[in-house]
């Protein structure tokens, strides 16, 4: 497909906020692609691959300015200047690649394959913004993309290299574009179900073109993650076995990071709840596993828990996030953070294991991990009717110094991406939200040089968007201001005087007060006094909208 089709496309999904126009939009689309629809599905979602697939283009706002000025000629203090009054990097490649096409005849076409394709060559470069070799011939690849680009091409180019399209597509839409386009309508709880196993659009859209019973063929695939079944959230024990039944699994809830740990004939793979794959931060975790768990084809759900190295108390999850993004220094870190594994579920084992009873899947998990070491050990775990039995279960939870206890229902089945009832978590303290920055402010006097005033913003899945819900002005230590600013400055978007932009891309977890109705926020919901409790590195996506709703609802 010509890549000014998408280019429309991405016009006609800009000029609507209705995501049942969207879903139409798209479903045009989808319908007139052929052997590309992978290609083009990715690109109307504007994510070019799937998270668990460890690509990453790493290209900064600030790189692009200076692609932008290689593929223009124009220089990176014009390009800058222009960007500052029109505060989008697309719209400046616009422009100054309309002014330079006057200059020159057009080459060849650009189509979605070479887009993607291109995408592809530049995340296999590595990551990594700085001043590397691979940096330079990766600009050069982008900014031959730019130049041999149509002026309203080039706007969409850079956004997709900056992954930063807003257009409102979300999975559910996609996934109902999909059913539109193919089906009639119809079957959007298979296609849900076929990217539940997969994660990946490109194979549910080729099955949805050849037909309905491939849709279903498709399973999970060992080394490919599946979305994590998650908890409902309980106030009371009580509350826990009506919605669980009686009796009922008490597991600890650990302070910990969840990983989907696949194996598969000696090699292992560390999914974290995004997606992400996390093998190469955590070489322990694949270590204790091969060591300690029987099994050739496995996958397993686990809570990863930090220790401390002297005298193997646990420690909090805000230290063990430490390990997440980091891409260096990992076998020092490995020794100052160590960790255990503490599996809570079997979701393969040889064949799929979802279909089988909570129940089973534990007894089975119980084979297969050898507790020799701590390294590898299951979760506290009992199984009860009484509520005395599970409150005790509770504070020992408590004392033990974790977050409480998650019940679990024995005869369920494994639920892939869903909040289900089949596990409920009850936490004594206050449930915090965890959200993205979406933007801030440059401070001033002492605090020049560092963004404050941080906008929250939580997501909205059916558009696909960041709405606000509160600033944070004040309670944050110097020490986190720096680091906010470390981490938002390569993500500003947009300047204007001292407010910024940002892609949303950093998760704090925050406290408040309470929440209030608003009717000058984005989301309709204010927090009072938000407070900054820590960075949650393992997520890649705020809390939704519809949480921030139940929350004041429940209040
Ligand atoms: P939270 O922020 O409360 O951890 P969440 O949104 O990350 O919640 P939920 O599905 O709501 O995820 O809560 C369950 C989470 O609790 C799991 O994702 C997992 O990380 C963690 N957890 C800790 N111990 C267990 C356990 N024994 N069984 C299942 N999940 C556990």
């Amino acid at each position: 497909m010509e890549y000014s089709r998408l280019v429309e496309t991405y016009q006609e999904l800009e000029s609507t906020q209705s995501t049942l126009e969207k879903t139409s939009i798209l479903a045009g689309l989808f319908k007139e692609a052929e052997d590309d629809l992978p290609q083009v599905v990715l690109l109307s979602m504007g994510r070019p691959f799937p998270s668990w697939k460890d690509l990453d283009l790493g290209i900064s706002s600030k790189t692009m300015v200076d692609i932008i000025s290689e593929a223009t000629g124009i220089s990176g203090s014009e390009v800058e200047d222009l960007w500052r009054e029109k505060g989008d990097l697309g719209e400046v490649a616009e422009e100054m690649v309309e002014e330079k096409t006057q200059q020159r005849l057009m080459e060849k076409k650009l189509t979605a394959e070479m887009i993607m394709d291109k995408l592809e060559k530049v995340a296999l470069m590595g990551e990594g913004d700085g001043e590397s070799v691979s940096m330079d011939t990766k600009r050069k690849e982008v900014a031959d993309m730019i130049s041999s680009a149509e002026p309203e091409e080039a706007r969409y180019v850079t956004r997709t290299f900056l992954q930063n399209m807003r257009l409102g597509v979300g999975e559910g839409i996609v996934r109902d574009a999909l059913s539109e386009a193919f089906f009639n309508g119809e079957h959007a709880e298979d296609i849900q179900r076929a990217y539940n196993f997969t994660n990946d659009f490109t194979q549910v859209a080729e099955a949805c073109r050849e037909s309905i019973e491939e849709v279903r063929s498709l399973d999970m695939e060992i080394l490919q993650p599946v979305n994590s079944m998650l908890a409902r959230k309980v106030d009371t024990i009580e509350e826990g076995f009506e919605t669980v039944g009686r009796p009922a699994a008490i597991d600890y809830k650990y302070d910990g990071m969840r990983a989907q740990v696949h194996v598969k004939d000696g090699e292992v793979k560390v999914f974290t709840r995004r997606l992400e794959d996390v093998t190469k931060q955590f070489p322990d975790v694949a270590k204790a596993v091969k060591q300690n768990l029987s099994a050739e084809e496995a996958i397993i759900d686990t809570e990863i828990v930090a220790y401390d190295p002297d005298d193997h108390s646990m420690i909090p999850f805000q230290q063990l996030s430490k390990r997440i993004k980091r891409k260096y220094d990992i076998q020092k870190l490995k020794k100052q953070i160590p960790v255990e594994v503490r599996p809570f579920d079997l979701i393969y084992l040889g064949e799929s294991m979802i279909e089988e009873k909570y129940r089973d899947r534990w007894e089975k998990l119980e084979e297969i991990v050898d507790e020799k070491e701590r390294e590898l050990r299951l979760v506290d775990h009992i199984e009860t009717g009484e509520a005395e039995v599970a409150q005790e279960m509770q504070q020992r939870a408590l004392a033990d110094g974790q977050e409480g206890i998650i019940m679990k229902a024995l005869e369920a089945k494994y639920k892939p991406g869903s909040r289900v009832g089949y596990m409920v978590k009850l936490k004594p303290v206050m449930e915090t939200l965890d959200l993205a920055i979406i933007g801030g402010e440059w401070g001033e006097g002492r605090r020049s040089g560092w963004i404050g005033s941080l906008k929250l913003g939580t997501y909205d899945p059916e558009t696909d968007r960041y709405k606000e819900v509160g600033k944070m002005a004040t309670g944050l230590t110097d020490e986190q201001l720096e680091e906010i600013t470390e981490k938002l400055e390569p993500l500003i978007v947009k300047e204007e005087g001292r407010d910024i932009e940002v892609q949303p891309e950093v998760i704090v977890e925050v406290e408040y007060e309470e929440i209030q109705e608003s009717p000058t926020y984005t989301s309709g919901y204010a927090l009072r006094f938000p407070r900054m409790k820590q960075f949650r590195e393992d997520k890649e996506e705020a809390d939704s909208v519809e949480k921030v709703e139940n929350l004041y609802k429940q209040q």
